[in-house]
């Protein structure tokens, strides 16, 4: 057999094609036994290889179009671990197949992390058929779920109990717990109850080599060695596949109040973030900010939207404040803190939502703003995290920076910044077009952006994962110590590159 090399463009990886197949994935012997095996274990109507497969195989941004060999979708764990069987024994078997599997959950992410590359040489494992809750513990207040229950349908079931489950991010409609789990999300209520590894327990997950790890303890204390389920958490399906999860539940806040303030500057909203957390303790649940701009292009494109108080700040915050006793101690302490921040001049005007409608509008307008950015065109984007201390001094040097190389560009800036975690995003200046703005300058900025990040002790990713998108950059910022260590995880763990290769860390296919 003769094996020759080429790139595949988005994901720079170099692999080896059997020129015997006619470098067709489909026409490889290994291929039709593949399917015929999976079509046994799952059903014909749970492995598609034909017709259009694009809603699996192009990600949420339409950035990058793969192609996949089949999309499965099996139905529980058992053939999850079955799956992944099969394709571990086919690999091993002919290992110039390049045959790998691709977990995907709703199919959300942002760093091109759950899609097929162009290969066609991979399965998507899609999780979405299991998605039972299967059991709630009200005492030990948990929940656990199958990898596939969307996040809202947690949510929900959780409030017809009584209780919260506090994950929450403008994707909760589509994306899946395990998705939630493989990427470690963060949202909106991090500042208080942490990133998705902070709410689970314990996890079921399916091994590479095909094994269950039956690891769904609701266990609060364990301290019986190296902590398996921080290591799937956040390894982005490229270490095994989580099929379930055990999940924190809380007590439902008494009452929930929200605030949106305009502060003159970044420094300020930074001063306000701390006043917030001295007067409100635990209670403060979000904190948000969104810069003139980000908010301009909300009221611009999604006009039935009314967006307060923008006009006139540089930058305003979104605030929620909750509360274990009622309304009327909520209003005072609420009341209490937007005083003393005008006292203290690091915020020039507020509004408090007085119903839960008008509390939802102002999530709204929040997170419209990606929405509205997309309708202006494409832009460059970063989901980057500093010290909170570090924040307004970040981006006024970034910012600088920026506008030195490119004048006249825009940026869009807004995030989580109770968690020092901003959605830094420069658009096009206005007299240039969008995509050659992307194809000439996406490089450069990035690279300034990055550097700064790094020059400020900062993270290339807090929330969204590193994807296909940014394992070139990992290499580039993250110590050669760390990178070691995950190598020689990933090589422990899954020796044959079976779990989603190229994505985080880079393995030879
Ligand atoms: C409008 C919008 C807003 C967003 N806001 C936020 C935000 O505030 N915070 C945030 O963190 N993210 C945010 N995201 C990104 C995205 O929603 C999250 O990354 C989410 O957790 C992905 O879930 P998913 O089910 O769609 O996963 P997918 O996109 O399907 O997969 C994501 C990654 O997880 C892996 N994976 C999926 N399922 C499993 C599994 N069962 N086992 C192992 N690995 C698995 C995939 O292989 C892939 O690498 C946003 C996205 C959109 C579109």
């Amino acid at each position: 057999m003769i094996f020759e090399f080429f790139h595949v463009k988005h994901v720079g990886c170099v692999r080896f094609v059997c020129a015997a197949c006619n470098n067709s994935p489909m026409n490889h012997p290994a291929t039709q036994t593949l399917l015929s095996e999976l079509t046994t274990l799952l059903g014909c109507d749970q492995v598609l290889s034909e017709g259009d497969l694009s809603s699996w195989e192009q990600d949420w941004r339409k950035r990058c179009n793969g192609r996949a060999l089949a999309v499965v979708r099996p139905g529980c764990t058992e053939e999850v671990a079955g799956v992944v069987r099969v394709c571990s024994r086919l690999r091993a078997q002919h290992p110039e197949c390049g045959l790998s599997i691709v977990p995907q959950g709703g199919n959300t992410g942002l760093v091109v992390g759950s899609t097929p590359d162009e290969s066609g040489q991979q399965i998507v494992l899609s999780l979405q058929r299991m998605n039972s809750v299967r059991e709630v513990d009200v005492e030990n207040l948990t929940l656990t779920a199958e990898a596939g229950c969307i996040l809202q349908s947690i949510q929900d079931r959780a409030l017809a109990l009584g209780f919260l489950f506090p994950l929450s991010l403008a994707a909760e409609g589509s994306c899946t717990i395990g998705g939630n789990l493989g990427t470690n999300a963060g949202g909106t209520q991090v500042l208080r109850f942490g990133s998705t590894r902070d709410l689970c327990l314990g996890l079921e997950v399916v091994t590479a080599q095909g094994d269950i790890w039956h690891g769904l303890s609701g266990l609060r204390k364990d301290n019986t060695g190296y902590d398996l389920r921080n290591l799937f958490i956040g390894s982005e399906g490229t270490l095994g596949v989580i099929t379930a999860a055990t999940l924190k539940l809380y007590p439902l806040p008494a009452a929930q109040l929200c605030a949106w303030a305009a502060v003159p500057s970044l420094e300020a909203a930074v001063t306000l973030l701390g006043l917030a957390h001295r007067c409100l303790g635990a209670g403060l649940t979000g904190f948000e900010l969104m810069g003139q701009f980000a908010l301009h292009l909300v009221d611009k494109h999604l006009t039935r939207l009314r967006v307060p108080l923008f006009r006139s700040a540089p930058f305003c915050v979104l605030l929620e404040y909750s509360d274990d006793e009622s309304e009327e101690h909520a209003g005072h302490r609420l009341e209490h803190l937007l005083v003393l921040a005008q006292e203290q001049s690091c915020m020039t005007d507020a509004i408090v939502a007085s119903s839960l409608t008008q509390a939802r509008q102002l999530w709204h307008v929040r997170e419209s703003i990606p929405l509205a950015q997309a309708q202006e065109g494409q832009n460059i984007k970063h989901d980057i995290s500093v010290p909170v201390s570090g924040v307004a001094e970040f981006v006024r040097v970034t910012d600088a920076l920026i506008e030195a190389a490119i004048p006249g560009v825009q940026m869009v800036n807004f995030g989580h910044l109770g968690d020092g975690n901003l959605h830094y995003n420069v658009q096009a200046p206005a007299s240039m077009d969008a995509a050659l703005f992307l194809r000439d300058h996406e490089d450069l900025v990035h690279r300034i952006v990055f550097d700064s990040v790094h020059a400020f002790g900062g993270s290339i990713s807090a929330e969204h994962g590193v994807g296909s998108l940014k394992t070139d950059d990992l290499t580039r910022y993250k110590s050669p110590v760390a990178l070691h260590m995950m190598g020689a995880i990933k090589q422990a763990l899954d020796p044959q590159n079976l779990m989603n290769p190229g994505r985080v860390v880079k393995l030879p296919r």
